[in-house]
């Protein structure tokens, strides 16, 4: 067997019958605890918010004593932030989140994006700053260009108007949305042309609904009809009990059955969260085996609830898993979190197998984001002689291992991570360290 950083092909490490990971041997520069290291197929973030990393330790100040502290409270949080930012700051702050993920064992990501506008930048500004770091990351980045008409639904299904701080989020309408859209489809390919050999492959367009909540029923066969053949489409899905209520006193529906009657949901569809679903719902999604995007770690922290994940699986969507607000960014514990969230639910073991988590995490990524097949090659090698890891069952590494033994990571052919450094950039600790000192108006306030 041969390591990855000696250069091996896509299936070194596999075994040729099952197509499973095998022990990969070691590489030069690694530190393995003298035990040998596993190859996996490289996870991928099907759904993040860059930005929301600034939120990581800062949200957890109130106790019962201050009254109910849910996802409302914590997204007046988020707001703030996503205020402040401009396309220089964005792009170092992306820079070091996209490093942290690629640390960590992440070979692409989803980046659901909305913060669109900056007064006095430059059409897209926001958008290349994203693709810029992606590029100078080597991760793959497909970028859900989120369409946000609107700032939410009442309890009586009434639209509220945008707040201050959602203005950045929107466009005029959904055919202003789909001009824009197309624009950046240009501005993207341009920057992958210039980015150079070996480069270019990563970048990729997406769309996204915001939500039922930000994007009314009517915007949503302009958006269908921007798309190309193919294109992945992402929203934001019954995140919260009180979206299905304003959906439903809006119109009289589910937010997945608004979206099938709209014609959206099939393989290129995403569903985000998916929480609070119907039986109805599940079977919508199955039926039309689209993805769900799980977030785990993300929706306990803000006190989600916990999906249906095998209902999911079992009716024919295809699982996906993404770290959303970043508040965990470790592979292993979003993979770990999945089936724990489903033992606590049913009360029953081995819901998912460590073989079931792993594609999640890989192949269900990659099809959520419309990677292309050669994406499949993207690979992490893990050290099973860790403290946590020595002694497991390499097939059961995904119930053990954590981000911090990530030997290696390959994207595209190249090594872009080892041993929690990035290779050209360093440890993403100090590109965090470095942000901040840059731009103190991100630092935090006490307590
Ligand atoms: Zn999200």
């Amino acid at each position: 067997m041969t390591a990855l950083s000696a250069g091996a092909g896509p299936d070194a490490g596999r075994d040729p019958e099952t197509g499973r990971g095998q022990d990969a041997g070691r590489g030069p520069d690694m530190e393995t605890s003298g035990a040998r290291a596993v190859e996996l197929p490289g996870p991928v973030n099907a759904h993040s918010h860059a930005f929301h990393r600034l939120l990581r330790g800062r949200t957890h100040a109130r106790g019962p004593a201050s009254g109910p502290d849910s996802f409302w409270t914590w997204r007046t949080q988020m707001y703030r932030y996503a205020d402040r930012l401009d396309p220089a700051a964005y792009r170092d702050l992306a820079t070091a989140v996209y490093a942290e993920l690629a640390a960590a064992g992440y070979t692409a990501v989803g980046e659901f994006h909305y913060l669109h506008h900056t007064p006095g930048a430059r059409e897209h500004a926001m958008a290349l700053a994203l693709a810029d770091a992606a590029l100078d990351v080597g991760i793959r980045l497909t970028l859900l260009d989120a369409c946000y008409l609107q700032g939410g639904l009442d309890s009586g299904g009434r639209v509220l108007p945008l707040s201050p701080e959602q203005a950045r989020f929107a466009d005029a309408d959904a055919a202003a949305w789909a001009r824009r859209h197309r624009s950046l489809r240009a501005a993207l390919a341009e920057r992958a042309a210039a980015s150079g050999r070996g480069r270019r492959g990563l970048l990729r367009l997406g769309a996204a609904v915001h939500s039922v909540r930000a994007v009314p029923a009517a915007a949503l066969p302009t958006i269908a009809a921007a798309l190309d053949p193919g294109e992945p489409l992402h929203a934001h899905v019954s995140e919260q009990p009180a979206e299905n209520a304003a959906c439903e006193a809006a119109y009289g529906c589910t937010p997945t059955e608004l979206f099938a009657r709209a014609g959206l949901l099939g393989p290129h569809f995403t569903a985000v969260h998916a929480t609070h679903l119907t039986p109805g719902d599940i079977a919508l999604l199955g039926g039309a085996r689209a993805n769900v995007a799980l977030c785990p770690t993300t929706e306990a922290d803000l006190g989600d609830g916990i999906g249906p994940a095998r209902a999911l699986a079992d009716a024919g969507a295809v699982l996906g898993l993404g770290s959303d607000q970043h508040a965990v960014v470790d592979p292993f514990l979003e993979m770990r979190a999945l089936e724990h969230g489903e033992r606590l639910a049913s009360g029953q073991r081995a819901r998912f197998t460590p073989e079931q988590l792993t594609a999640a995490a890989a192949d269900g990524g990659r099809r959520a984001l419309g990677l292309p097949q050669t994406a499949a090659a993207d690979r992490i090698l893990v050290d099973a002689g860790s403290v946590r890891t020595a002694g497991s069952a390499p097939g059961q590494l995904p119930m053990s291992a954590t981000a911090a033994d990530v030997l290696e990571v390959q994207v595209a052919g190249d090594v872009i991570a080892r041993n929690g450094r990035h290779v050209r950039l360093g440890d993403p600790a100090q590109l965090y360290r470095e942000f901040f000192a840059r731009w103190p108006q991100f630092r935090a306030a006490a307590p």
